[in-house]
């Protein structure tokens, strides 16, 4: 089911650190049965684990109709590591990142960036094969997220994951046929966590729920990564968003209105400076039981794509 896994095995592997977090279960099908009979106990008015995943399947009759493309997508993103060359290049120009950017859009890729892997990223007890990242966004439907929570939310949700996991492995295969040596992940399921991955790369900064908030689409997005072996990536260090952090300070609507109340208003603070931004065993059940949920990217006022009015009203705010 993680074909990643077996990666952690390759001396040439780049392994999770000591402090890295644990992969929670929502890869279709990985649904741990003791977790669930856990979550169970805290949810009145449910009687069995079949029960529950019986709902979860009924909910979930659009959106497995992808099903099939996304187990498909994730194993090619494995089984095309074959297909990297033996001596790869390691160098781009601008020129290269300007056509593997150009290509992107074509696949329907919102942006492109560039950043370092720090190894606590990585999921525990996984591995990937480089540690220079290539990461990305793809919008999800503003409509569909304004009907949220619904089946028709959670089928489009789907539909962008096996969007992004197909776009994914094509820049891959891209890298390859120009002589890289490329590992695509899906963006249901990959082997690192995404949200901070994506701050360091300088798409955006992460939001009260956790999600990574975008200056094209909001947290209106998913995201994913390809590592690489190239070493002189256009990486840079500052963000321009952390503004974000305080604005959200001053928001909270997410906090307010997520239903089972799953956000805590502030974050947990890990060792290694990671975070925690909700209570997974409160937001489960509910995003279980009501089609993925989706509403704190839903209420989330980045969503209705006025970034730019956001950041110059806070901005003239404070000044
Ligand atoms: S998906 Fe729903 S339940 Fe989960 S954190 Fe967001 S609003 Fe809360
Ligand atoms: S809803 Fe408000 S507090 Fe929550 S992430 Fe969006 S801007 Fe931040």
């Amino acid at each position: 089911m993680y074909p990643e896994r077996s990666l952690v095995a390759r001396p040439d592997a780049v392994r999770a650190a000591a402090q890295s977090p644990v992969r929670f279960g929502f890869h279709p099908g990985a649904f741990d049965l003791e977790h669930i009979r856990r979550l169970m106990k805290r949810q009145p008015g449910s009687t069995s684990i079949l029960h529950l995943m019986v709902r979860r399947m009924r909910n979930s009759v659009r959106s497995i109709s992808v099903m099939p493309s996304i187990m498909r997508n994730i194993q090619y993103s494995h089984s095309s590591l074959d297909r990297n060359p033996k001596s790869p290049k390691t160098r781009v120009d601008d020129k290269f990142l300007g056509e593997l950017e150009s290509y992107a859009k074509t696949l329907g890729i919102g942006a492109v960036g560039y950043t370092k892997l720090p190894r606590n990223l990585i999921f525990r007890d996984l591995a990937v094969l480089y540690d220079n990242a290539i990461v990305l966004t793809m919008e999800m439907n503003a409509k569909k997220i304004d009907r949220a929570p619904s089946e028709e939310t959670q089928a489009m949700i789907f539909e962008t994951y096996d969007s992004l996991g197909i776009a994914s492995n094509r820049l891959a295969d891209f890298l390859r046929e120009r002589g890289y040596a490329a590992q695509a992940s899906h963006p249901l399921g990959g082997p690192v966590l995404y949200p901070p991955l994506a701050e360091l790369a300088g798409l955006g900064w992460h939001g009260r729920h956790g999600l990574l908030i975008t200056p094209e689409f909001g947290p209106r997005v998913r995201l994913t990564a390809i590592y690489v072996n190239i070493e002189n990536l256009p990486t840079d260090t500052e963000n321009r968003h952390a503004w974000i952090q305080e604005f959200c300070s001053t928001c909270g609507l997410c906090v307010d209105n997520c239903p089972p109340n799953a956000i805590f208003s502030e974050p947990i603070v890990h060792e290694g400076n990671s975070l925690t931004h909700m209570d997974v065993e409160k937001c489960l059940p509910y995003f279980a039981e009501y089609y993925g949920c989706t509403i704190c990217i839903k209420v989330c006022p980045f969503s209705k794509g006025r970034f730019e009015q956001i950041k110059k009203r806070f901005h003239e705010g404070r000044s």
